[in-house]
């Protein structure tokens, strides 16, 4: 699918084409060096665009639509074109498709010869969906993009300490590079597993795209014993050109999320440069696991839209609060909140304000405040209002059972312990302020004094 401006990636380079699947990672513009290309952004420094003048981010949003309505639209055919071209142009890759976490991580335990440590990307895929379970089967999890940073770079904790890319003229600050293609051989081999969540691939030859901004997936390429690539349904598209374009776009769209997310490593986290994992004198090992996990069931309902999702993260930028999604171990997002809520494993879709800024900012202009509601509706309908709404949204009940006891209510509001099993049952956090009970309400006070 043509996209004036932007042209497929040259080939040349790629060693080895009918034999080593290709993986292509594109990154910030490279007139800096590599590593010090997304720092220089957080000091403050804008690249000059390259993009083709013709290319405006209206453009490009309805360009990255289309690509997204395409591959959701004929989403069979692509899976079936992948796993064919897969098998048939790179038998040594093997390949499994999951239908849920359960099966991946199986699949991960039965080939993982020992490995206990893994190293992951901060793609939504491993980062939420396969990390609580590959640390639940007992593996050592370590995410080592959130390692590439300490502490001192923490520097900008909302959108207003963004440096100066509100002109969103970051197309250009995307350059598509070609890093590695296939895995290098082994030199640095060390023991573990890498599971790395891929951003794109093309159905059509089988080609993986990543998004970098520094370079843990050009490490855990280099060097993991065994790289297992994660798929999401959602990450197939036509061609290498859609998947160029997709991952790209991930890029433009979520620098300034990208930036924001930047924190320091939690306690917990291991490196694994501290692990000092041993030389391994195996053979390497490429597998892909397409992974479902609910995927194919948003097509069937009102929830389809979200399948457009390119996980670029915009959603996040402006939302007011996105401190409350705050996780040490990876970026939250208006979207996985929703989605986490869809697939059961969060009880509360609460916090949401619906002030429609994550709207706003989606390139792929998903109605998410609307996903929002439409979820809360379907699930009321189904389970009835929870005792916490059932409280909440009845003010005046509140309110004629604490006036008459007013100083007492008021008192026991006050106490720690029972602060403590209200947030049980209510989910209303004991740290915050409520309003205080007053015996004389404004209908006694009118009466009185009209
Ligand atoms: S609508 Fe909800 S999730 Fe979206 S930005 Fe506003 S508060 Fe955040
Ligand atoms: S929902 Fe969020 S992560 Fe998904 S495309 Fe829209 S802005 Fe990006």
């Amino acid at each position: 699918m043509p996209q004036p401006g932007y042209r497929t990636p040259p080939t040349n380079g790629l060693k080895g084409m009918d034999k080593d699947l290709p993986i292509l990672i594109l990154e910030p513009e490279l007139t800096e060096k590599r590593d010090s290309s997304a720092r220089k952004l957080l000091e403050g420094g804008q690249k000059t665009a390259h993009t083709p003048e013709t290319v405006s981010i209206d453009d490009t949003k309805r360009q990255i639509r289309t690509v997204r309505e395409y591959a959701r639209n004929n989403l069979d055919l692509f899976v079936a074109k992948l796993k064919t071209n897969l098998k048939q142009k790179y038998p040594h890759v093997k390949v499994k498709s999951a239908r849920d976490n359960t099966e991946a991580i199986e699949y991960i335990s039965g080939i993982s010869d020992g490995l206990n440590f893994v190293s992951i990307n901060n793609s939504g895929i491993v980062a939420q969906e396969l990390r609580p379970e590959l640390t639940a089967a007992g593996f050592t999890v370590v995410n080592s993009y959130l390692n590439e940073f300490d502490a001192r770079e923490r520097s900008i904790l909302d959108y207003w300490d963004l440096p100066r890319l509100s002109d969103r003229n970051l197309v250009g600050t995307f350059k598509v590079s070609i890093k590695t293609a296939g895995l290098d051989p082994a030199r640095d081999t060390k023991k573990y597993l890498a599971v790395l969540g891929v951003n794109a691939i093309s159905a059509e030859d089988g080609t993986v795209f990543f998004l970098e901004h520094f370079s843990n997936i050009h490490n855990d390429l280099r060097q993991a014993e065994k790289v297992i690539l994660a798929v999401g349904l959602d990450k197939i598209v036509r061609d290498r050109q859609d998947a160029t374009f997709q991952t790209k776009c991930m890029g433009i769209f979520g620098m300034e999320s990208a930036l924001l997310g930047i924190g320091p490593k939690s306690g917990e986290t291991l490196s694994l440069y501290e692990l000092g994992l041993p030389p391994s004198d195996r053979t390497r090992e490429l597998h892909v696991i397409i992974l479902d996990n609910g995927r194919s069931n948003l097509l069937q309902g009102k929830y389809e839209d979200l399948f457009l999702c390119i996980g670029c993260r915009a959603c996040n930028q402006h939302c007011p609060i996105q401190h409350s999604f705050t996780n040490v171990d990876y970026i939250w997002t208006p979207r996985n909140y929703l989605n986490q809520f869809l697939y059961g494993r969060s009880h509360s879709i609460d916090v949401c304000l619906h002030c429609e800024a994550c709207r706003l900012e989606c390139p792929l202009d998903i109605d998410l405040p609307h996903l929002m509601w439409q979820l809360k509706m379907d699930y009321v309908y189904k389970r009835g209002p929870s005792f916490y709404h059932r409280i909440l949204g009845r003010p005046e009940l509140l309110a004629r059972l604490g006036t008459p006891f007013a100083p007492l209510a008021n008192r026991l509001m006050g106490n720690g312990l029972i602060r403590g099993f209200m947030e049980i049952i209510t989910g209303i956090d004991r740290k915050s302020t409520l309003p205080k009970f007053h015996y004389q309400t404004f209908r006694k006070w009118f009466r009185q004094n009209a």
